[in-house]
């Protein structure tokens, strides 16, 4: 996220990636650090950074998100509906009829993992595939497009084999962070960019 936009964003909760294989009811789920939901959700694959104040603050221009690492643009999707969100009535996700397409980035990294950037507010993505972007470089904004029921910004990390990585140490995960600093003051993980990543493997 954004270094000025980091307010916009709960810290708690932060949906993350479960890791734990039973496929249960939704709410069960083992996060980087061994807690539960509301830290993850059963079967996802990625961290949910949900916005504060979810479409008004979207409205008003939403919380901008940047790149991870450097890297290059490999997939963009924009135009979608960003106004998806959960239905009481069938407890699912609707988006009031349009297309569910989740506006996204996607990025490759120089050692062939990729990062995905999903949700993202219509009209917002900055890139096209192709563009070499450097970590902090502006994608898009937090949107609310595809399977998403309010406005947050998925994140996701794959190996060169499509693997999940979960970026976060912790008690499941062990003790390496790819993050350059993964609890910063405000509780989110360090704005500041590691220009090399070096700590990927
Ligand atoms: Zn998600």
């Amino acid at each position: 996220m954004h270094p000025d936009d980091r307010g916009l964003i709960f810290v708690v909760p932060r949906f993350g990636v479960d890791h734990d294989p039973a496929d249960g009811r939704r709410v069960v789920c083992t996060n980087f650090d061994g807690e539960g939901f509301p830290a993850c959700y059963d079967g996802h694959e990625g961290t949910d950074f949900m916005l504060r104040g979810g479409f008004t603050t979207m409205d008003r221009g939403s919380a901008r998100v940047v790149a991870a690492a450097g890297g290059e643009v490999i997939r963009v999707e924009d135009g979608f509906y960003d106004r998806c969100h959960g239905d009481v009535q069938s407890v699912d996700v609707t988006c009031d009829g349009h297309p569910l397409g989740a506006n996204r980035v996607h990025l490759r990294h120089a050692n062939g993992w990729v990062t995905q950037y999903l949700h993202l507010k219509q009209g917002s993505v900055t890139v096209a595939v192709g563009d070499v972007v450097r970590c902090g470089d502006a994608l898009g904004r937090v949107g609310s497009s595809g399977y998403s029921s309010a406005p947050h910004l998925h994140f996701a990390v794959e190996d060169d084999t499509g693997g999940v990585v979960d970026p976060f140490a912790g008690e499941v995960t062990g003790p390496v962070s790819l993050w350059g600093l993964q609890r910063d003051a405000d509780g989110h993980p360090g704005a500041a960019c590691d220009p090399a990543w070096t700590r990927l493997p």
